[in-house]
């Protein structure tokens, strides 16, 4: 199967002639080949872009809300497609793409049509204080916006930038990882089987460094959605903000999971759980950090540890599958010489970090079964740099105090979960840490009108509701004498 790139309602080959093989990372097998774009096909992108932003951004917004919520039907059509699709592109559990992933893709578009309905956003009305003249302030289209995605949620992400940017009007020039493009390149599809018109949806398959840089470089693209690490987010930024972009840059974590003496635990072990594992840990918001505090850590270390080594890994097409193959063989590779460091930084594997024996063609496949590890020092390595896998060290802690100052003692703020009973204590603890979004006594809690991002070198910017229409566009104000 070859993936071409769309140019509007048109599908192209790379102008380089080039392409690259996309695996299936349960198996390592070819699953498709995809253009190895360049600056030249972004160009094209652009110059797609450029009309399908003159068309788009004069279509009167029902009609904008209407063609969202086909592509939101034709999302919902193509469930067990796309979410096949989506496992096997990138090694989660089929069960998992079907009940979150897809669906929340459809509800992306559907979320941001009916937001565009309501207009709140899109333009308000005020006398002057001085009564001599009528302002109004209207919201206008940005005009070409760069969406730029990672591997981990590929669609899910990916319409979560496209939604609000079709919403208010723009066009897109899109990147998704090349190593998860296929519900992309599906979306492209559906987009323009829903009646988007051509040039509104673009998207060039391709490296990071040479179709995202072109992308961010490209001029006549005012904005740029950036879903990625912290590292390509400070390229990315040093690239766009001298030419004045807009920028919103979702980037890397280590989140922390404190669970407090009085918590709820069999609540608490259960969502530490799948805080710390669901999809192979690969959620930019899971809980890589688990502290615990003195008076029930044994007891509830001992029943985590039990929990997670019965979590099943193996073939993601089965629906018994708890935790699939992570994203790639360098992937793995990755994240085993952090358990490789965290033995040396003195860390005990209490479960896990094998790679688990499955017959073929999975012996080929990036698993390992998640890990848990105790016994680290908390400012180590292992414990503040971002692993992105299936691995939670544990750490004990004394007082609310010290599980802030460990909570809140690493380079990344995206989210944090707090399980404990006293409502006092909830609040006091969620105020002072220092994250973009907290869950208490739950985790993963979406709701999509809520601000969604983080802060120190977790991102810069929110998505969700308000936050990504208002980013999605510009606010024009006239000023009218009376
Ligand atoms: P990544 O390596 O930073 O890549 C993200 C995207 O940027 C990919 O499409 C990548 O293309 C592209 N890219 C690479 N170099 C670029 C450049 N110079 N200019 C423009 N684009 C470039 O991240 P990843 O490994 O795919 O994803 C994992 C990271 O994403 C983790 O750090 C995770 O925490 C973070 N994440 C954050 C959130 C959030 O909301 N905060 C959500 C999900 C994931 P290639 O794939 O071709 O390299």
């Amino acid at each position: 199967m070859r993936v071409l790139n769309w140019l509007g309602n048109t599908q192209a080959e790379p102008t380089s002639g080039l392409w690259m093989d996309d695996l299936n990372p349960a198996t390592s097998q070819v699953i498709a080949q995809i253009p190895r774009s360049d600056a030249n096909d972004v160009q094209a992108a652009v110059d797609s872009a450029r009309e399908g932003a003159r068309i788009w951004g004069s279509t009167p917004a029902q009609v904008r809300a209407d063609t969202l919520r086909r592509i939101a039907d034709g999302i919902d059509m193509e469930l067990n497609d796309l979410a096949r699709l989506e496992s096997t592109d990138q090694g989660k559990p089929v069960s998992l793409a079907r009940a979150i992933d897809i669906p929340r893709a459809s509800a992306n578009m559907r979320f941001f049509a009916s937001a565009l309905e309501q207009e709140v956003h899109q333009s308000s009305k005020h006398v002057s204080a001085r009564g001599a003249a009528l302002n109004y302030t209207s919201r206008k289209p940005i005009g070409v916006v760069g969406l730029i995605t990672p591997w981990n949620l590929p669609l899910y992400l990916l319409t979560w930038k496209v939604g609000p940017a079709l919403a208010m009007g723009n066009a897109i020039v899109a990147k998704p990882s090349e190593l998860t493009p296929l519900t992309a390149d599906a979306l492209g599809r559906i987009c323009k089987e829903s009646g988007l018109p051509a040039g509104v949806f673009n998207l060039v398959h391709g490296l990071g460094p040479e179709v995202g840089q072109a992308i961010v470089e490209h001029p006549e693209i005012k904005a740029i959605s950036f879903t990625g690490g912290t590292a390509t987010g400070r390229r990315v930024a040093a690239t766009a903000a001298p030419m004045f972009k807009k920028l919103n840059l979702e980037l890397g974590c280590k989140n922390a999971t404190l669970v407090f003496e009085d918590a709820d635990l069999d609540e608490a072990v259960a969502g530490a759980v799948m805080a710390g594992f669901s999809n192979q840990g690969e959620i930019c918001l899971c809980g890589s950090r688990l502290l615990v505090q003195a008076g029930i850590y044994e007891d509830f270390v001992q029943r985590y540890v039990e929990r997670v080594a019965a979590l099943r890994v193996g073939d993601p097409a089965s629906p018994d599958t708890q935790v699939g193959a992570l994203n790639s063989l360098a992937h793995r590779d990755k994240v085993e010489g952090y358990l490789r460091l965290a033995v040396e930084e003195g860390g005990q594997i209490l479960c896990g970090g094998k790679r688990p024996d499955l017959p073929a063609p999975f012996d080929r496949g990036a698993f390992l079964q998640p890990a848990v590890i105790a016994d680290l020092p908390i400012g180590c390595r292992t414990a503040t740099e971002e692993i992105f896998g299936p691995v939670v060290t544990v750490h004990p802690f004394s007082d609310e105090e010290q599980a802030l100052e460990m909570a809140n003692g690493t380079q990344y703020g995206l989210s944090a979960s707090v399980w404990t009973q006293d409502l006092k204590r909830a609040h006091r603890v969620s105020e002072a840490l220092d994250v973009g979004m907290v869950w208490v006594n739950t985790w993963l809690l979406r709701d999509l009108r809520v601000p969604f991002g983080g802060v120190k070198n977790s991102g810069v910017g929110r998505e969700g509701g308000a936050w990504s229409m208002r980013f999605y566009s510009e606010d024009k104000n006239v000023c009218v004498l009376l």
